[in-house]
């Protein structure tokens, strides 16, 4: 079983899912897999610094939207694919979506570009649901100012219309699979956000 976490800057991504591993640990008896995009294994954690890398100002957008292509292929094969195929359930922090509204919206690449180079990297391997953390983005902005352990990375330096573009990204990608993808309120306690996941899964998934 796959599942996947989205949102902007600020969200609660990375802390919703530490939670979310640990009721699943309880309620489920079959054993769960925590990792995230870019990153999860050594190669794609090196592509991930190459991304993010504040010295890398330059870095064109389609090149950038290549490297994490690249990096999530790598991810899927050393990683998601070998625990899918021990039965385990996988919860990762960011995915093809996180593309499809970052470089694909945001970076003005397209969204149909970025998918269709996408397909090269996943070839059909997506999550059976993702839970997209719904977050004012000025919210998630204070959240982030707020963490002093958040190493500064290459897009904290983006603008704030960048950010608000990448949300309006995100709004499009969630129209186009709108089956797939489920909407929390995320503008509460990492404890509810945790709950309403737990929740919707119960629903969709009762076994
Ligand atoms: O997952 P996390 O929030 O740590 O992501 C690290 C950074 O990579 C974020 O600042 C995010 O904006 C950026 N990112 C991106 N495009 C993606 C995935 C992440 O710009 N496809
Ligand atoms: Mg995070």
């Amino acid at each position: 079983f796959f599942m996947t976490l989205e949102g902007p800057e600020g969200s609660g991504k990375t802390t919703v899912a530490k939670l979310l591993v640990e009721r699943l640990e309880k309620e489920v008896e079959k054993s769960i897999v925590l990792t995230r995009e870019p990153g999860g294994i050594a190669i794609a954690e090196k592509i991930r610094d190459v991304i993010l890398d504040v010295s890398h100002t330059m870095m064109d957008a389609r090149t950038e939207a290549l490297l994490y292509a690249a990096s999530r292929r790598q991810h899927l094969v050393e990683k998601v694919m070998p625990a899918l195929t021990d039965g385990k359930v996988v919860v990762c922090d960011r995915f093809v979506d996180s593309s499809l509204a970052y470089q694909g919206y945001g970076r003005n690449i397209g969204v149909d570009n970025v998918w269709e180079m996408n397909q090269f990297a996943i070839a059909d391997l997506m999550p059976q649901v993702t839970f997209y953390l719904d977050v004012p983005i000025e919210v998630g902005f204070e959240r982030i100012y707020a963490n002093k352990d958040r190493e500064i990375n290459r897009l904290d330096l983006e603008k704030k219309e960048f950010h608000e573009t990448v949300v309006e990204g995100y709004r499009q990608v969630i129209e186009r699979f709108p089956e797939r993808i489920v909407v929390i309120n995320a503008n509460q306690a990492v404890e509810e956000v945790t709950e309403a996941i737990i929740q919707t899964l119960k629903q969709r998934f009762p076994d």
